[in-house]
């Protein structure tokens, strides 16, 4: 009854009002609502108090090089790692941002030449996430720019992102400029890199990556990201980033991330003795997120055919060594391209027909694209293929 009381007074908010069969859809951000329905379900495997004179200090561990990262993440990180197998942790630092895209500037800093007039070059392939130029560029630093398509970059001198699964495409991709010679350094956005997503291949080893609650577990509102750092000095000036930044992250959100994280894991680990005796099938997110991915794409499958008026990237398949089963990848986000000859603008076409994505223009790319979001909450996502469908 406390609980119920507790929960009923709080009234939490869900970010976006219900939609109807007529509302205008937002597909344009990746929030991840989808998991929503897995963690309703959870209970209080996730669920954490804080008492008031908890988390008040600004220091979680002064012997760590991130010294404001709290241990219990650090462990449940570690933890997930290697539950899942999709990334190396020993050996390496874990780094805290607020979100990934802090670290991620973090990592421009970091890798940016202490000397030289000219910034640093940073590049990705296109179609790149649309965030790359508009965070590399938005305080005009001294230190870094935005240089566009790696593909095209002539120079010995770049930061190279590689983004995979690729937002927005969901390729798999690796780095482009490594093999040339040069000063060049690489950094892994692998936000995507989970079993929901895509076959887990290879346990991924490179100098950093960055890694998100948003996309993980579903937890964009928390803004926890961590990095995996090889190098200590690169460790030491992107937590001097985020110490400049902001003073450290959020204790209170990293507990509630470690705690869900713990959740993740536990589901996995439940041995089966302890299983014996329930009714209950273990709680798993990655299960859950399979399922969910794999019943949306199918369903934008058939609505693309039914209107016959949109093409989508061809399904690709792997062995994934956390199922032990072949699986085909299940981007978070759909590549979408109108193919309708008088439709060069895909986004204001569909725009048209209340339905809100993200233009290939943003990424780089033909604006016969559009980039829309498969992690939104079921009605909405209904609605949209139901609607697609119909449009010819
Ligand atoms: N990298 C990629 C590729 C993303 O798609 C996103 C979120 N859209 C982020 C990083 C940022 O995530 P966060 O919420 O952790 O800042």
């Amino acid at each position: 009854v406390d609980r119920q009381a507790r929960t009923a007074s709080m009234a939490p908010s869900t970010g976006k009002p219900a939609v109807t069969p007529d509302s205008v859809i937002n597909l344009d951000h990746g929030d991840p609502t989808m998991f929503e329905a897995f963690w309703r379900e959870t209970g209080d495997a996730a669920e954490l108090v804080i008492p008031g004179w908890q988390t008040m200090s600004y220091f979680s561990d002064v012997t760590n090089v991130c010294w404001f990262l709290e241990p219990e993440l650090d462990r449940q990180v570690r933890r997930l790692h290697r539950t899942v197998g999709n990334a190396a942790v020993d050996g390496y630092h874990v780094l805290v941002g607020t979100g990934s895209t802090q670290l991620f500037m973090a990592a421009l800093y970091a890798l940016s030449p202490d000397s030289g007039d000219e910034p640093v070059s940073v590049v990705s392939t296109a179609p790149y996430y649309s965030s790359y130029p508009a965070v590399t560029d938005f305080l005009r630093s001294g230190l870094f720019r935005w240089a566009g398509d790696a593909d095209t970059f002539e120079g010995d001198s770049y930061i190279e992102l590689v983004c995979s699964p690729n937002n927005p495409d969901g390729t798999i991709r690796e780095a482009v400029l490594a093999s040339k010679t040069g000063n060049g350094k690489t950094v892994h956005d692998l936000a995507y890199y989970w079993p929901q997503y895509t076959p887990i291949t290879k346990r991924a080893d490179h100098d950093i990556m960055l890694f998100t609650v948003s996309k993980s577990t579903g937890h964009a509102g928390t803004r926890i990201g961590w990095a995996l750092v090889k190098d200590r000095a690169i460790a030491r000036k992107m937590t001097k980033f985020v110490e400049l930044n902001t003073i450290g992250v959020s204790k209170d959100s990293q507990l509630r991330a470690a705690k869900v994280l713990a959740a993740v894991s536990d589901g996995y680990e439940r041995r089966p003795e302890q299983a014996k005796g329930t009714t209950t099938p273990p709680h798993r997110l990655f299960d859950f997120g399979r399922r969910k991915m794999v019943e949306r794409w199918s369903m934008l499958r058939a609505s693309a055919a039914a209107s016959g008026i949109f093409s989508l990237p061809e399904e690709t398949s792997g062995f994934c060594n956390f199922t032990k089963e072949t699986a085909a990848t299940n981007p978070a986000f759909a590549w979408l391209r109108c193919d309708r000859e008088d439709v060069d603008d895909c986004a204001s076409f569909l725009r048209g027909h209340k339905i809100l994505t993200r233009s290939g223009a943003q990424f780089g790319a033909d604006p016969r694209y559009v980039r829309v979001s498969m992690l939104d909450r079921d009605d909405a996502f209904d609605i949209f293929v139901n609607r697609l469908s119909s449009l010819k």
